[in-house]
C-alpha cells in the first residue's frame, strides 16, 4: 500500500478495460479511460509520467511522435497480454492485496479490522474470511473469496510466458516498444 514510490504507473486504451482490472489488483497505478480521444491519452501519459499500453497502432506511433512511453500489444488472452506488459516494462506478475489497487477505481486499498466491515459484507463471508480490504476511495470492500485462486492461477500462466513473449518482443517491429519502455 502506499504511494508506490517509482513502481511504473499505466494509462490504457479504452480497449483494454480488462487489463486495467488486472494492473490495478497488481498494485499498479493505472488510469482507463473508456471514451478518451487518443492526442488526451498522449498527453495524460506525459504530464503524469505513465506508460500507455494499447493495441491500437495509431495509439502507438502518436505515443512515439511524442515521446511517451508505450506497450503495443497484441495476445488476445489476458494471460498474454499480462506477459507483454511484464516482458516490456519488468512488472512483476504476483498479487498482494495489501498493495493492491481498488480494480473499480483505482484508489488504494487498505487492510482492515474485520469488525469495520461487518454489516457490509454477508454474514457467511464475514464468518469465513479474516483479512478484508476497503477501497480508500469508493468504499468498495474486498477479501480473498473464491475468485482468489482464478486470479493466482491467470498469473501462474502469464508468468510462464514472459520469457516466450521477450523473446518474439526482440523483432524489429517489437523493439521499439520494448526500448521505449525502458527508457
Ligand atoms: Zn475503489
Amino acid at each position: 500500500m502506499g504511494s508506490g514510490g517509482d513502481r511504473p504507473r499505466f494509462i490504457v486504451d479504452s480497449m483494454l478495460g480488462d487489463l486495467a482490472r488486472w494492473l490495478r489488483i497488481l498494485g499498479y497505478d493505472t488510469l482507463y479511460y473508456r471514451n478518451a480521444p487518443d492526442p488526451r491519452i498522449v498527453k495524460v501519459a506525459l504530464e503524469q509520467g505513465r506508460i500507455i499500453v494499447t493495441r491500437d497502432r495509431g495509439l502507438a506511433i502518436l505515443a512515439r511522435k511524442r515521446g511517451a512511453r508505450y506497450v503495443l500489444v497484441r495476445g488476445e488472452r489476458i494471460e498474454e497480454v499480462l506477459a507483454e506488459v511484464a516482458a516490456a516494462t519488468g512488472i512483476a506478475l504476483y498479487a498482494d492485496p495489501s498493495r493492491s489497487r481498488c480494480p473499480l477505481c483505482n484508489g488504494p486499498l487498505r487492510h482492515v479490522n474485520r469488525h469495520e466491515v461487518k454489516d457490509r459484507v454477508p454474514p457467511e463471508v464475514y464468518a469465513r474470511y479474516e483479512d478484508f480490504w476497503v477501497c480508500t476511495r469508493c468504499g468498495q470492500v474486498y477479501w480473498r473469496g473464491s475468485h482468489w485462486r482464478m486470479i493466482e492461477e491467470t498469473l501462474a500462466k502469464a508468468r510462464q510466458l514472459v520469457d516466450r513473449v521477450a523473446e518474439r518482443m526482440k523483432s524489429p517491429r517489437l523493439r521499439l516498444a520494448v526500448e521505449k519502455s525502458e527508457r
